[in-house]
């Protein structure tokens, strides 16, 4: 089989890192390929380092188990027929590696390998290519890959804690049904509370989580705020019911039965 001649193949590829570097943005991500067919090789390392990304390659299944061993890469594209150590086999130890075990891997599958194929993805291959294949194909797929490894934001989401609703899409609190307006840095220390309820924070991890780096403020500051806050969420600011004073640590927001949470996502704790 070949691999669709890319334009430009015929130039000097070896001589391209420069222009990966230049357009590579914070960090450039690594993809490791492990084929032994080099004109396929040479054709995805063209794309993959015009797309900004540093591509390794190796030739053989067990020389490249070690390199994804000593230095893991962000992607593996895998192909699964290879000297030494075949790719379902590379596919294998990788889910069996704790510290390899979440690596996107994309295969390279010919046609007439459909039973390898699905053995690949039972294996744990996240998606595959089928030779010979299209360039845009290949970093479609692998952009995809890459988005869907990307650690999951935490979905900001609404809380619902006795009479007290928080919603962070629009900033807004209520009390019993009533609007209980907030100033943004109130906002954000009830809700980073909230979201982590019956944790114990200090006043420096509070400054550190809510006001971040650009703050004016001394970690008494914060009680300045929970105070204000407790006035404005608080039935009986004196004896509040939410927002609990740790001696001598901090604050929590205690939540004494499950949260009755709407939409979706974990629990930040
Ligand atoms: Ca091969």
């Amino acid at each position: 089989m070949s691999a669709h001649s890319a334009k430009g193949s015929s130039t000097n590829l070896s001589k391209r890192e420069g222009h990966a570097v230049r357009t590579g943005q914070t960090k450039m991500r690594r993809i490791l390929i492990i084929e032994d067919e080099r004109d396929i090789v040479e054709l995805v390392r063209y794309n993959l380092e015009k797309e900004g990304f540093q591509v390794i390659a190796v030739g053989d299944g067990a020389t490249g188990l070690a390199q994804l061993k000593k230095s893991p890469p962000d992607l593996l594209v895998l192909d699964l027929m290879l000297p030494k150590l075949s790719g379902l086999e590379v596919c294998k130890e990788v889910r069996r590696d704790q510290a390899l075990n979440r690596l996107p891997i994309l295969m390279l599958t010919a046609r007439g390998e459909e039973a390898d194929r699905v053995l690949g993805l039972e294996l744990g291959a996240d998606d595959y290519v089928t030779k010979p294949f299209s360039p845009r194909e290949l970093n479609a797929r692998i952009k995809a890959l890459l988005r869907r490894a990307e650690p999951a934001r935490e979905t900001p989401r609404p809380i619902e804690v006795g009479t007290l609703a928080i919603d962070p899409a629009s900033y807004r609190v209520t009390r019993s049904g009533k609007h209980v307006p907030l100033s943004t840095l109130e906002f954000r220390l009830l809700y980073y509370l909230a979201s982590r309820p019956n944790r114990v924070f200090t006043r420096d991890q509070l400054l550190d989580a809510v006001w971040g780096t650009d703050r004016f403020v001394t970690p008494r500051s914060v009680d300045v705020y929970v105070r204000r806050l407790r006035e404005k969420i608080e039935a009986d600011p004196e004896n509040p019911a939410f927002v609990k004073t740790v001696r001598g640590a901090g604050y929590l927001f205690e939540m004494t039965s499950e949260p009755a949470t709407i939409g979706r996502g974990t629990r930040a704790n």
